[in-house]
């Protein structure tokens, strides 16, 4: 591997930065068009990207995009988000775990718990934010339920006992717990009141998804009309028997004003799955994410997700063994970008920009997500071997966060 990058070690460092190496440059092979080309970063701010010949193509193997942006993580390295005992430094340890990941944004996701867990993690979430190391990472939350689908199957792995009616001040004081940090919110349409929820939600600036849902056409179209504008994990928070013609899917798919965000983990989604959801929705719009659990990073094993009995296999399946279903997911994103390459045969820049741009771009993160001067140098640079996306470094605010 080659792969040029000039460190300074800053002894006073701005607060922006905090302490640590900063880079100055980096060279490597541009992920939009795979040419040779070294990227300036000034005051942890990209500066300039200089093209290099085309004749040193060869003295590299590493390819430079803009960091991954995972919107739906529920925990990493054994951290739950949604757990009895998060910490400020639980939530540092998860971030971390991220950043050797290529990951340098992420969306805590706390999913359908009781009232006072939602509001207790909240609370902790926000008082991470506030330490700069992990600000830095965690621009907001997702509350994944607890507004969704009581049905079987459609409800996924949320416990039963609190899913519940959507519920507008209950809402509201999820968001000052989470210092009004809920970016986005995953609600399923057809239960009472959630119209109105997705009125209030849009019209206080949170993205909101459709997910776990059992809804007909009438009742995504009215949620969609209401501003809900992603499909949360399609294809996934879905009974396995469901009517040919009245499901939840074919509305989705149909509505180009949904954003689909996808899972290709190479277990959640079969390809031909992920061929037709790319081939509607196109580059423009999917979103990889991880769904990552708290799992995620840990070695193989018997484990206890959400006090039941999962295994999670070497291929990063984590399965309940008893009925033999899916219990989550435990690949990081990068996993999903090399994935979507293989089974739609998409570019390398189209499959970076659903894991960066376009998450970046739906959100309103406009300091980041692509490579261009003024955004943030929030960088990952990677090899591929194979059916592997190898991270070398991320870089977080021009500063090294992780190198291999
Ligand atoms: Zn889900």
């Amino acid at each position: 591997m080659k792969c040029r990058i000039v460190l300074l070690v800053f002894f006073l460092t701005p607060m922006l930065l905090g302490q640590g190496e900063h880079v100055s440059h980096i060279e490597g092979l541009f992920y939009l068009d795979q040419s040779p080309v070294r990227i300036d970063i000034k005051d942890g701010i990209l500066s300039k990207i200089v093209r290099l010949p085309e004749s040193d193509k060869s003295s590299y193997n590493s390819y430079i995009a803009p960091g991954f942006i995972d919107v739906q993580i529920n925990g990493y390295a054994s951290i739950d988000f949604s757990g009895a005992d998060l910490t400020v430094d639980g939530i540092r340890r998860a971030t971390r775990a991220l950043w050797q990941n290529g990951v340098t944004t992420f969306f805590p996701t706390i999913i359908t718990n009781s009232h006072q867990r939602i509001k207790t993690n909240f609370a902790v979430l926000a008082e991470a934010l506030r330490q700069e190391d992990i600000g830095h990472s965690i621009p907001g939350f997702h509350l994944e339920g607890p507004y969704i689908s009581p049905e079987d199957g459609f409800r996924g792995a949320h416990l039963q006992e609190f899913v519940r009616q959507p519920d507008i001040n209950q809402l509201s004081e999820y968001q000052k717990a989470a210092d009004g940090k809920i970016l986005f919110l995953t609600l399923a349409p057809e239960i009472e009141g959630a119209i109105d929820l997705v009125e209030y939600a849009v019209a206080h600036g949170i993205i909101v998804g459709i997910g776990h849902t059992a809804a007909d056409a009438e009742q995504i179209r009215r949620a969609v009309d209401a501003g809900a504008s992603i499909s949360t994990h399609l294809g996934n928070g879905c009974a396995n028997m469901i009517h040919r013609h009245n499901n939840p899917l074919w509305p989705q798919l149909a509505d180009d004003r949904l954003s689909p965000s996808l899972i290709v983990d190479g277990h959640h989604l079969r390809p031909e799955e992920v061929r037709t959801f790319y081939k509607v929705k196109g580059a423009e719009r999917v979103l990889l994410i991880s769904d990552a659990l708290d799992l995620a990073g840990m070695p193989p094993g018997e484990y206890i997700a959400g006090g039941k009995k999962v295994v999670m296999t070497p291929d990063g399946t984590i399965k309940y063994p008893e009925q033999n279903v899916l219990a989550g997911a435990s690949l990081p994103i990068g996993r999903g970008v090399q994935n979507i390459m293989i089974y739609t045969q998409c570019s390398l820049a189209d499959a970076v920009h659903m894991a960066s741009r376009n998450p970046a771009r739906h959100f309103g993160l406009s300091d980041r997500g692509e490579i261009v001067p003024g955004k943030r140098a929030d960088l990952v640079v990677f090899t591929r071997n194979g059916d592997t996306l190898e991270v070398q470094k991320t870089i977080l605010a021009g500063k090294i966060v992780y190198a291999q």
